[in-house]
């Protein structure tokens, strides 16, 4: 399965090139040197990631031409099928409005959408953030795989069960060669185009050794690069950006100090923002979010992590729940409902630019095997599969029975295929910007 489709480059315009799929064209930046008018490209983050040969590209694109427009055709059919609200519910009918206008919603606004308790109400917020992402997005969809690349982390966070208080878990460290290896596969044998590389914080991985195996894979393969090694600071962040990483996932979990305070003892927040402001000026793509259900949190500390989120620059919103780790000190707090966190996914559609994509969560998948669906269908539109080796994989246990742990990857693939397909969601991905 492939998952991107090859574009042709019609023309320059400084650092971008305009890409043709279908008729629709797009922009994307364009650091690769020999490139031509006419020549076939990937492109993933508004970035093209690599050429691909003529006679490569009119093969995928034959088999895509007429999935392309079925699955178009499936998604607007669902929009214009969507239960909508008649003359009900209009202080959101009126967001909406003003949103479908290219406007902008308020805080408060913002605050209503989380707070609305009423399941009418509920479901209008959710269609209509579905069709924001159908308005901006068109049938779209990131894909990008993750490769949990060590479990050892330094840090003590409370929600997490990698962190270095939990000593019932045992750690790994993949090797060069073992990541090189996963990344082969994830972009030969499976076709990503986009790969997230994670770790915990861990200081017996030196910076140094992380941008060696960032420059090897950038020399071997096309795909686009995310980092998410923690806070790695100014430097840290320079080194891995020349040697190719395009895109950071750094969540700030929480916009309230005091509750960051409470659950990172010995870290603040405003040094992880310090990462992610610097990052977002370096020209990475921001993934960025925060936890929800947090003990102690609030619909106004959600409205301020949604605020935050944008303004970092936020590339793809990541929100997911809180899930209790029982080897953690926050073990028995009950984690948010899924319909609660689908309403904080819809209300952020409604708040943040358009341009922003929205990730359904491996851990909103865990709360509930439904709401992936559901969350698709009330303004998400990206996700990631795990292309971490099997026996590292069920080693990542940041909280217990994650979703698809015990699935390979074919299979992931596979379930993600048939969800996108029924939705009429196409997996490509380029900047609408
Ligand atoms: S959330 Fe990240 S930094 Fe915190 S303990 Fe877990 S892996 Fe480490």
């Amino acid at each position: 399965m492939c998952y991107a489709i090859p574009g042709q480059v019609k023309s320059f315009d400084g650092k971008f090139v305009l890409v043709d799929y279908f008729g629709e064209q797009k922009k994307a930046i364009n650091e690769l040197s020999a490139l031509k008018v006419g020549d076939y490209v990937y492109a993933q983050g508004g970035f093209v990631i690599t050429k691909v040969s003529q006679s490569e590209a009119l093969q995928t694109l034959e088999t895509w031409k007429d999935l392309f427009f079925e699955l178009k055709d499936i998604d607007d059919r669902s929009v214009k099928d969507m239960p909508w609200a008649g003359a009900k519910f209009a202080k959101v009918r009126d967001m909406f409005d003003c949103v479908s206008a290219d406007g902008k919603i308020s805080l408060q606004d913002l605050q209503y959408l989380l707070s609305s308790k009423d399941a009418g109400e509920r479901e209008f917020i959710r269609n209509a953030a579905n069709q924001s992402r159908h308005k901006y997005h068109g049938n779209s969809c990131c894909v990008h795989g993750i490769i949990e690349i060590g479990n050892v982390c330094d840090q003590v966070c409370h929600y997490c069960g990698i962190s270095r208080l939990n000593t019932s878990l045992t750690r790994y460290r993949m090797s060069k060669e073992e990541i090189l290896e996963s990344v082969r596969v994830a972009v030969e044998d499976y076709g990503f185009k986009a790969l997230v590389l994670q770790s915990g914080e861990d200081a017996d991985r030196p910076i140094i050794e992380l941008v060696d195996i960032v420059t090897e894979i950038k020399k071997r393969f096309g795909v686009l690069i995310f980092v998410s090694f923690g806070e790695v600071g100014r430097e840290g962040l320079e080194q891995l950006y020349t040697a190719g990483a395009r895109g950071l996932l750094l969540r700030f979990e929480s916009s309230n100090p005091n509750i960051y305070q409470e659950l990172h003892p010995g870290s603040n927040l405003d040094d992880r923002l310090k990462d992610l402001r610097y990052a977002n000026e370096l020209g990475y793509l921001i993934i960025t979010g925060s936890l929800v259900g947090l003990p102690g949190q609030t619909a106004e500390d959600i409205s301020r992590d949604i605020q935050l989120a944008g303004e970092l620059n936020v590339e793809m919103l990541s929100m997911g729940p809180f899930l209790p780790h029982p080897h953690t000190p926050l073990a028995h707090n009950l984690p948010p409902t899924k319909e609660a966190v689908v309403q904080v996914l819809a209300a952020a559609r409604f708040y943040l630019p358009s341009h922003v994509k929205i990730l359904v969560t491996t851990g909103l998948e865990t709360l509930n095997a439904e709401a992936r669906e559901l969350a698709f269908r009330s303004g998400a539109n990206s996700m990631m599969l795990n292309v971490t080796p099997q026996e590292k994989k069920l080693l990542y246990e940041i909280y217990p029975d994650r979703a698809h742990q015990n699935e390979s990857l074919a299979v992931q693939i596979d379930s993600a295929k048939n969800l996108l397909q029924s939705l009429g969601r196409a997996p490509t991905d380029l900047s609408f910007r």
